[in-house]
């Protein structure tokens, strides 16, 4: 699709143009392995696939866990909304960020990480990665420019964050993180799971891989897991600090600068970790997350505007500690969120309850509409305590460093109609 199509339209459209005769609908082709007549046709199938150079000009499909359909769809589709040059479909969000990190750094290098984290991310980080010999050095997301170079090495190879923390809610300083990045001439990589490509293009602030967990907004409908790797095109991997991009590498012994130009990260991801780790993506996942991608505009105003409307009423209710969401006019974050996010910051939204825990595990038990529920992102609103949950591996030092407070809970405002899920809030609040 041209790109002069807005987002709405290239959500609902892009991806896919069927022929005459083909499916209107990028249709799930659920099968494993593909035919072919003759082992000469397969062997040329399997040569082009292995002849990198050619991989993208598309030597057919050998198997599913390298290549798929209904896959490409959903990649092709990720490329329209959230821009760069490739998109690589995995299954699940938490693979799809050890594949950004290992496609990039070896044992013995080291990282710099917003330490305002989704949970999961963060204990990647704080106890597998390092098994790996990759050191991670967490940063505070208002640390300086300067603070955050002096946790830089001669060794450090990508800096990491979120576009809005997971629950922390910070909006991420794209001007001060890439501005290290291009001092350190290093690529910086954003997790866009929150904000999605309807409220930001990370591209645009100097980022230069994005991931998404696929499983939450771009589904919408909390039934698949995903995750999704888009590769921006935009960072010089021949610059002396990455040698596995410049020397021949991997089963085709691929000199990937030279053969991907550009797309260099993501054929080294693609011949390497997608054919070999195999964390690849169900064709139904892929189908259906496709389909979430179709109205992905529509909810997301819809989530941004019940979440806004949700904070304001908990901020006048007198129950109520303390509200965050970043486009509440007086929240910290409200001048990064109004300079970087489309109209919206999302449907995350988090608060204290006065009395703490025990307040709000009354409050949580007596919602009706909304349900505890650990995952986000869906068109239902759920609630759930992260402290006890997806930060439970933490130290409470270390889930205040991720933002997370023993009393903090945290909303994923959903899309039913504003004035219900406030009166649900309303008559649950009445018990506590
Ligand atoms: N990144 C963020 C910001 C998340 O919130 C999550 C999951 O909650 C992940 C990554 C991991 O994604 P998945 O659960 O699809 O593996």
């Amino acid at each position: 699709m041209s790109e002069k199509f807005k987002i709405g339209t290239r959500a609902v459209q892009g991806g896919y143009s069927p022929k005459s005769g083909d499916p209107r609908v990028a249709s799930i082709v659920q099968s494993t392995s593909y035919k072919y007549d003759t082992f000469d046709e397969v062997a040329n199938v399997a040569a082009v696939s292995a002849d990198v150079t050619a991989l993208n000009k598309q030597g057919g499909y050998l198997y599913t866990r390298v290549g798929n359909p209904t896959v490409t769809a959903l990649e092709k589709k990720y490329v329209e909304l959230q821009g760069g040059v490739e998109a690589i479909a995995t299954a699940s969000g938490q693979s799809a960020v050890v594949y950004s990190i290992i496609n990039i750094a070896n044992s013995g290098d080291q990282i710099i990480a917003n330490s305002n984290l989704y949970g999961g991310t963060y204990n990647l980080f704080n106890t597998i990665i390092p098994k790996l010999g990759i050191n991670v050095s967490f940063v505070d997301p208002t640390a300086s420019e300067e603070e955050i170079l002096e946790a830089a090495t001669e060794n450090t190879k990508l800096i990491f964050g979120e576009t809005i923390g997971n629950p922390g809610l910070n909006v991420l300083d794209f001007d001060k993180f890439s501005s290290v990045a291009k001092k350190l001439d290093i690529p910086f990589i954003v997790d866009n799971t929150i904000a999605t490509p309807y409220l930001i293009n990370p591209f645009e602030y100097g980022a230069n891989i994005v991931v998404h967990s696929t499983t939450k907004y771009s589904d919408g409908h909390a039934v698949s897991l995903g995750g999704i790797i888009i590769d921006g095109g935009n960072f010089n991997w021949a610059n002396g600090k990455f040698p596995d991009y410049t020397t021949p590498t991997g089963p085709y012994n691929v000199i990937f600068v030279n053969e991907f130009g550009k797309r260099a990260f993501s054929g080294k991801l693609r011949t390497n970790l997608v054919e070999e780790f195999g964390a690849a993506p169900a064709p139904f996942n892929a189908f259906l997350t496709n389909m979430g991608l179709e109205t992905l505009h529509l909810r997301m105003e819809r989530h941004s505007y019940n979440a806004l409307n949700l904070a304001k009423y908990l901020s006048n209710h007198p129950k109520i500690q303390w509200v965050r969401y970043p486009y509440l006019e007086w929240d910290p974050e409200y001048e990064r969120a109004e300079k970087y996010l489309n109209g919206g910051a999302s449907g995350i939204l988090t608060f204290g309850v006065k009395g703490g825990i025990e307040a709000a595990k009354t409050l949580g038990e007596n919602l009706k509409l909304a349900s505890i529920v650990v995952n986000l992102g869906d068109v239902r609103t759920y609630v759930i305590h992260p402290a006890s949950t997806t930060h439970l591996a933490l130290s409470e030092e270390q889930q205040r460093e991720a933002g997370v407070t023993p009393e903090l809970i945290r909303v994923s405002v959903g899309i039913e109609d504003i004035e219900d899920i406030i009166a649900d809030f309303q008559q649950a609040l009445d018990r506590v």
